[in-house]
């Protein structure tokens, strides 16, 4: 469990709708929790898991007593009746692991009322595991409450989501994602703590998102974006291989390499669009690629990623990938004439 006492005030709507349901007895059995990456759906999964599972909790504010045994072993992470759900090495949820949710879900609860179980990730089940689960979701135990976490633009089966009640979590304003990031990065006393310029890159970045914002500054994702962003630019100018401009994004790894190209191509539609780009260190290439290239460009360079995001179920390595997105970026370049 996510242990960080920072408050989160964005998440306070969706946690009184739901505290709300549970004091009037209609809790759905279960919840599709959807939000962009890093704004907290965990943190909020794991709240409310453990409010659903404490003996004595105050209902009318909504939250555990923080001192029984349930509170206990859901502070130490090791609630037996709350279990989780993720996908591992191979970027997906498998089949064995919605199995051992299908016993869990028909198994009495060991210590608590009910059992909550949180599917980290539910965009990340293959069509076999979101034909398992939906047994467990077709003829729900009473006991139990499922959680699912769905990102934003991943999609979820219709078959899945339309068993769910969906709630949103809305992305903080700047100002409450940058005052969060502040107190979450004193309370952790890091010897070197990231500069405020950092973090407001960070911020940018992640378009205010803030647990993918501290992600960004406490780990070498900034300088492995500054790194591959190089390589992209010198590719674009013809100055090296796609093999080689594809490389950092190995390091980068899939997720966070489409994320970035995601991110560039969002930037060149709204320069288009007369915006700005979130990514300011590719303003200006994005600016010069927007005066030569129509609107539609910067969509079709979107669609490629979402497509690469379904593919990436299966199995794609991150430099083909990158590659492939790289060799369509430089179509966006004008064309040269060959000197005479
Ligand atoms: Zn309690």
């Amino acid at each position: 469990m996510n242990n960080s006492t920072t408050p989160m005030p964005w998440l306070d709507e969706p946690r009184e709708r739901l505290r709300q349901s549970l004091a009037d007895n209609r809790l759905p059995h279960a919840l599709l929790v959807t939000g962009e990456e890093g704004v907290g759906k965990r943190a909020f999964a794991d709240r409310f898991a453990a409010l659903l599972v404490c003996e004595q909790p105050d209902m009318a504010k909504g939250v555990r007593c923080g001192r029984c045994k349930q509170c206990e072993l859901a502070s130490a992470d090791t609630h037996p009746d709350i279990r989780r759900y993720a996908p591992e090495k191979s970027r997906v949820i498998k089949v064995d692991q919605v199995r051992a949710l299908s016993s869990f879900a028909v198994a009495s609860p060991q210590v608590a009322g009910r059992k909550v179980a949180v599917i980290d990730r539910a965009d990340q089940l293959n069509i076999n595991s979101a034909n398992a689960l939906l047994k467990t979701l077709e003829e729900p135990a009473s006991d139990l409450v499922l959680i699912l976490l769905q990102e934003s633009g991943r999609p979820v089966l219709p078959t899945i989501r339309s068993r769910c009640q969906v709630q949103g979590i809305a992305t903080p304003s700047s100002a409450q994602a940058a005052q969060w990031l502040r107190a979450e990065i004193e309370q952790m006393a890091l010897e070197s703590p990231p500069t405020s310029e950092q973090c407001d890159r960070a911020l940018r970045l992640a378009a205010n998102a803030p647990r993918l914002a501290l992600e960004y500054v406490t780990g070498d994702f900034l300088s492995l974006r500054d790194e591959a962003f190089e390589q992209f630019r010198s590719f674009m100018k013809g100055q090296i291989s796609v093999g080689d401009a594809a490389k950092p994004f190995k390091t980068l790894g899939l997720e966070a390499s489409l994320w970035l190209f995601e991110g560039w191509a969002g930037d060149l539609a709204r320069i288009k669009a007369g915006g700005l780009a979130r990514d300011e260190e590719a303003s200006e290439m994005l600016g010069f690629l927007a005066r030569t290239n129509p609107a539609w460009r910067a969509h079709e360079l979107i669609d490629l990623v979402h497509e690469a995001r379904s593919a990436a179920v299966y199995n794609v390595s991150p430099d083909l990938e990158a590659g492939r997105l790289l060799i369509a970026w430089q179509k966006l370049m004008p064309v040269k004439r060959a000197a005479g």
